[in-house]
Order: structure tokens, then C-alpha cells, then sequence
């Protein structure tokens, strides 16, 4: 069980997930050069910004699948590079933007990241999983790739969250999928964070940022900065 999930109000807000300062080049060209970002538990954090920037990059940073040059990634106080990586990766779960499904049917795919810790979910607690994002149990002997992009994109979710991680990180989830799927991966995140897990989303989509309710920020110049007051919202 998830100790945040149990969070009381008036718990001390200190951040799960802390980036400081981080730097990256490819080439010699710095795309980002001090992004800085804390996410408490159970908050979300909306990341906009124009294609390229570098938001993509930026949560690969946090999911300990590219290494920056400077700055710093803690969890619950405890720096990325005093960790093991896989323990890391366990920890902060990332969703790629579209997903791919593995071979196999949903319960596999549901399956496979705990394997890769030498851990066998038992069946309940596949159906447990599917339960958590809304998955339909009977879905769960269906092949993985045979479903739709919005029942894929809670498997990807669902597999995501099979370690128990404290923090999510979901790349555009919303961009390929309709409007109606899209609400419903839309109304999983927030439900997930109610139950207490960091999630760092990215969007281009202002309406989906809105429905997020989470604290907005900007991605530019290489920065992370808070979303300035739009003046055309009450
Ligand atoms: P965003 O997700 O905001 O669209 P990305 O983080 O994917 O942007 O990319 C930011 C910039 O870094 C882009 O110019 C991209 O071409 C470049 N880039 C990203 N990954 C690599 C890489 N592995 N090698 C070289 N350039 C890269
Ligand atoms: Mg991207």
C-alpha cells in the first residue's frame, strides 16, 4: 500500500519528486539548461510548451533514462545517483508518449515490469491493477495490441503502476486518442493522484491542462517556470 495514499490533511506538503537545476545537451546544443520542478504527493504538475523544447527530455531526466549534466533529481529526499538505477526507474514510473503494447494479451503486458523484478503478480492482482484504471477484467485475456488507443493507454498506465511507484510520468497521453478516451485517461490521472501518487504530465492541449486541474508551468528557453496568469480567465 501506497503510505500516501493515506494522507491526512494537514500532513507536512514536502516534495516527493524534486528536479533542481537540471542541464542537457545534444550535440553541444544545451536544450535545457536549469530546469527546476518540486511535486508534492498527490499533486500534478502540467507541462506545456512548443514542440522541441525539450519536455520530453526533460521527464526522460526524471525517469533516470538520460543522465543530465548538472543539477540534481531527489525522491523523498534521496538523490537519483545514490540510488540504483533500476530502483530509481521502479520508483519513478515514465509512459512513453503512444505506448507500445508487448507481445501477449493485457494481463502479460500487466505483468511484465514486476517480472523484470523477479516478482509473479497472482490473478487478483492483475484484476486489481485493470481495476485501478478502469480496465474492463474481461479485457485481461485479450491480445494487448487488438484493444483501442484509450484502452491502451490505461495498460500502458496500469503496467506503469504495477511497481507501486510514487511518481508517474505520462508524455502526452491525450494526444492520440478521441475526445472521449482522452477524458477518461484525463479523469484515471487525477483519480490517481487523489490516491496520493506525483504525477508530472505533458500536454499541448489547453483544454486537457485545464481538465488536469494540476499547477501549470511553461517549458522554454530551457526552463521550467510556472504558467503566467492567462488575463483572459476570470
Ligand atoms: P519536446 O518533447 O518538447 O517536443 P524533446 O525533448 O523531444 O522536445 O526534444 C528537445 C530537443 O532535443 C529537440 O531539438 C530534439 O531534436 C533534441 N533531442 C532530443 N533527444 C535527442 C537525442 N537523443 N539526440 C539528439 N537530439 C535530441
Ligand atoms: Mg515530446
Amino acid at each position: 500500500m501506497n503510505p500516501a495514499a493515506a494522507m491526512a490533511p494537514g500532513t507536512p506538503l514536502t516534495p516527493r519528486l524534486v528536479a533542481e537545476g537540471l542541464a542537457v545537451a545534444f550535440d553541444g546544443r544545451t536544450v535545457l539548461g536549469d530546469a527546476s520542478l518540486a511535486v508534492r504527493p498527490g499533486a500534478i504538475a502540467v507541462l506545456e510548451g512548443p514542440s522541441g523544447c525539450g519536455k520530453s527530455t526533460f521527464l526522460r531526466m526524471l525517469a533516470g533514462l538520460t543522465e543530465p549534466l548538472r543539477g540534481r533529481r531527489l525522491l523523498d529526499g534521496e538523490d537519483a545517483l545514490a540510488m540504483r538505477p533500476e530502483v530509481w526507474r521502479r520508483r519513478v514510473a515514465y509512459v512513453f508518449q503512444q505506448p507500445p503494447m508487448f507481445d501477449g494479451t493485457v494481463a502479460d503486458n500487466l505483468r511484465a515490469g514486476p517480472k523484470l523484478a523477479g516478482r509473479s503478480l497472482a490473478k487478483a492482482d492483475v484484476e486489481a491493477l485493470a481495476r485501478r484504471v478502469g480496465l474492463d477484467a474481461a479485457l485481461l485475456d485479450r491480445a494487448a495490441r487488438s484493444l483501442s488507443g484509450g484502452e491502451q493507454m490505461r495498460v500502458a498506465i496500469a503496467r506503469a503502476l504495477a511497481n507501486d511507484p510514487g511518481v508517474l510520468l505520462l508524455d502526452e497521453p491525450t494526444a492520440a486518442l478521441d475526445p472521449a478516451s482522452a477524458a477518461t485517461v484525463l479523469g484515471l490521472v487525477r483519480d490517481l493522484a487523489g490516491e496520493g501518487v506525483s504525477v508530472v504530465v505533458v500536454t499541448h492541449s489547453r483544454e486537457h491542462a485545464e481538465a488536469l486541474g494540476g499547477t501549470r508551468y511553461v517549458v522554454a528557453d530551457g526552463r521550467i517556470d510556472p504558467r503566467p496568469e492567462d488575463p483572459c480567465t476570470p
